[in-house]
């Protein structure tokens, strides 16, 4: 069986009421991994905080050199030194306002894979290129781009389709479009490591996930879980969704 997760996202913004979240994800079955996604600044103290609970942490990104002239990058070892089990890349708000490429994300996902945190790969069409019905041709160059040339350690990488026009939008993807793309995505996988490894491979959907509409994304066979943004912000909601994930695990 494929790893269940529920990631928050917490972009640039701080949670205060983690209460919630550190009490349920002691209470979810073992098959589900809770995640949350701090700033840089704040990992550390994150970290303490969630100490003694199952609560997993992660960085919101990464850059592929171990040290050296880089002003304003952060390292692997900096991330792992604060606790940090995962890391989101090429999300698409650092693929858009921040100019990442796919080329880049494929050297970050690189050196992520040869260190013990695991990437969470994002990608995603944007609104434009649905309405052309473009998406499966982005995603599947994405893909190609972003994880050609590994050789290995490939189970250790989790991707998460995340629809632009669905983030922050309030529109998330139905649950067919989701299953649709989510299925795409494993038959690519499929053709670049193999079918075992890509039935192995966690595939997350983000944009626009509730406490409401989770239940039903996460019903698809191949929706292994949810990537969070806003609705990660407030302890008690992001709680509900564990929660709903948890029950809906049969
Ligand atoms: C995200 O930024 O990864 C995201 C899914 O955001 P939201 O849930 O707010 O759409």
């Amino acid at each position: 069986m494929r790893k269940v997760y529920v990631a928050g996202n917490w972009k640039m913004n701080l949670v205060d009421d983690i209460e919630p979240i550190k009490k349920i994800s002691n209470e979810v079955k073992n098959d589900i991994e809770v995640i949350v996604f701090p700033p840089f600044t704040h990992l550390s103290a994150y970290s303490s905080t969630l100490k003694g609970s199952k609560v997993k942490i992660g960085a919101q990104n990464v850059f592929y050199e171990d040290k050296g002239a880089y002003t304003g990058e952060i390292s692997y070892k900096f991330i792992e030194e604060f606790g940090c089990d995962y890391v989101i890349l090429g999300h698409s708000e650092r693929r858009n306002l921040f100019k990442e490429d796919d080329q880049m994300i494929s050297l970050k996902l690189k050196k992520i894979l040869s260190t013990n945190i695991k990437p969470i790969l994002c990608v995603g069409e944007k609104e434009d290129e649905r309405s052309l019905n473009k998406q499966k041709f982005v995603v599947e160059n994405q893909l190609k781009i972003c994880l050609g040339g590994i050789e290995n350690n490939f189970k250790n990488i989790i991707i998460a389709y995340e629809p632009v026009w669905a983030i922050g939008t309030g529109k998330n993807a139905t649950p067919f479009d989701a299953q649709e793309m989510h299925s795409f995505i494993r038959e690519q996988l499929s053709f670049l490591f193999g079918k075992n490894i890509s039935c192995e491979i966690s595939i997350l959907y983000g944009g626009s996930v509730t406490d409401e509409n989770v239940k039903d994304l996460f019903r698809e066979d191949d929706v292994d879980g949810v990537l969070v943004g806003g609705a990660s912000l407030k302890g008690e909601k992001f709680a509900r969704i564990i929660e709903t994930v948890n029950k809906s695990l049969i």
